[in-house]
């Protein structure tokens, strides 16, 4: 457990929906918001807002610099340069603005060879098959050879090709497992490093230095802040030989009719008057989670997870994917034979007050994966998932398996 008790700083946990407390296991989706965080960034709007970077006067300068303090401390926690620090909408809009910044700058080729896996997320899939139809690009794909959808590093090594991008996830949304970067960057010293980081992040401190992470992406929403705002790291060699995303406003140095000059990192790739709320909010929720100490909440997501596969375990046709080993952290994707995963997080809902996750999660190609290496009388091509964060407790996975349980007996 941790050692500040936090539960009060989230009021819906004490909310009772048909007479259930709420029990919050979608945190892999978006967690909830801390009061503190929320109050903070209230009093920023109520007092301190005003557009950032144009105008002189007080709450434009006082706006801009807690705008500004905000990415200063996000550099600080990834040990990167402020400059290589872009606020963007989340880690969809990220990658895609990596990939199509690629192409426009030629940094990415017809027959250049881009690797990914079959776990990844869409977000970290679709953008890279697209644009190799469009751009010519070749995309290969490392498959999971390990149990029920997972990456071994030798499926890496399989690989006998030099890939100009490896865009990898640092943590699958669906089966947990967290990735070892350091190990891919070894395989492949010489390619363009890209992390989805939206769930590893919320989780784990990464030194984009030591090791050596060209790209870096996650969204805040799914660490206790806003929506809409995500952190794009780019190693700067990258960010000012790449051609921006998108081009307007702040991004520019000169305009006339001949031509365009584009301003400096990072305000090269913000275009726009930027979320501001978004981005000072990102910050406070950085500031709450630093204050429990990143290291402590990661134990006691891990000490969640390894009482709830040990749980699990004795549960008798049900299916749980993902490594069950040291390297599954915070999600445990299942499906109970027979029953639709849909049917299960509905009734979860309903008479346990379970909040859970149903669907593909954005990962079909991984879905047909674990289709291929199921042994349910029918892979419904999608799971339930739940996922723990920092106010989850023992008691809360207890009454998860005491749902299960029940279903399963209406069901036989
Ligand atoms: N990558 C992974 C691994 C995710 O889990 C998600 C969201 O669930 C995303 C990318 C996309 O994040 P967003 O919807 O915040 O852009």
């Amino acid at each position: 457990m941790l050692s500040k008790n936090i539960l009060s700083d989230f009021p819906a946990l004490s909310r009772t929906i048909k007479g259930n407390r709420i029990v919050y296991l979608d945190s892999a989706a978006s967690t909830l918001k801390p009061k503190p965080v929320i109050d903070k960034l209230s009093k920023f709007y109520l007092e301190n807002y005003a557009n950032v970077h144009r105008a002189v006067h007080t709450l434009a300068s006082e706006s801009t610099q807690m705008l500004e303090f905000s990415r200063k401390n996000f550099a600080n926690f990834l040990n990167a340069g402020e400059h290589e620090i872009i606020f963007t909408s989340g880690t969809t809009m990220s990658i895609n603005l990596i990939v199509e910044s690629l192409v426009r700058s030629k940094m990415l080729n017809e027959n250049d060879i881009v690797l990914t896996t079959l776990v990844e997320h869409h977000a970290n899939f679709v953008p890279w098959v697209r644009l190799s139809k469009l751009h010519g690009f070749r995309v290969e794909f490392v498959e999971p050879s390990l149990r029920f959808g997972t990456l071994a590093i030798d499926d890496f090594l399989k690989k006998d090709i030099n890939p100009k991008v490896v865009a990898v996830t640092g943590h699958s949304n669906v089966t947990g497992q967290l990735i070892d970067i350091e190990k891919i960057r070894s395989i492949f010293p010489n390619s363009i490093l890209i992390v989805d980081g939206a769930q590893l992040i919320p989780h784990q401190r990464i030194d984009v230095k030591s090791l050596d992470i060209d790209f870096l992406c996650f969204s805040v929403h799914k660490m206790l802040g806003p929506s809409g705002i995500g952190v794009l790291y780019g190693k700067s060699q990258y960010l000012e030989a790449l051609e921006p995303f998108l081009y307007g406003g702040e991004m520019i140095d000169k305009v006339s009719v001949e031509d365009v000059t584009f301003n400096v990192l990072p305000y090269k790739f913000e275009a726009g008057t930027p979320n501001i709320g978004g981005i000072v909010g990102a910050n406070y929720a950085l500031e709450y989670l630093n204050n429990i100490g990143y290291d402590e909440a990661k134990k006691h997501v891990l000490d969640l997870t390894k009482y709830a596969i040990e749980r699990f375990r004795n549960l008798e046709n049900v299916e749980v994917y993902g490594p069950l080993d040291e390297s599954h952290c915070g999600i445990l994707s299942f499906n109970i034979n027979g029953i639709h995963p849909h049917d299960v997080a509905h009734l979860l809902d309903e008479k346990f007050g379970v909040a859970v996750r149903s669907g593909h999660h954005c990962a079909q190609p991984l879905m047909n994966v674990l289709k291929s290496q199921s042994r349910l009388s029918q892979f419904p091509n999608s799971t339930c998932r739940a996922s723990f964060y920092i106010y989850n407790t023992y008691e809360d996975i207890d009454i998860l398996i005491e749902g299960i349980k029940r279903i399963k007996e209406w069901f036989d």
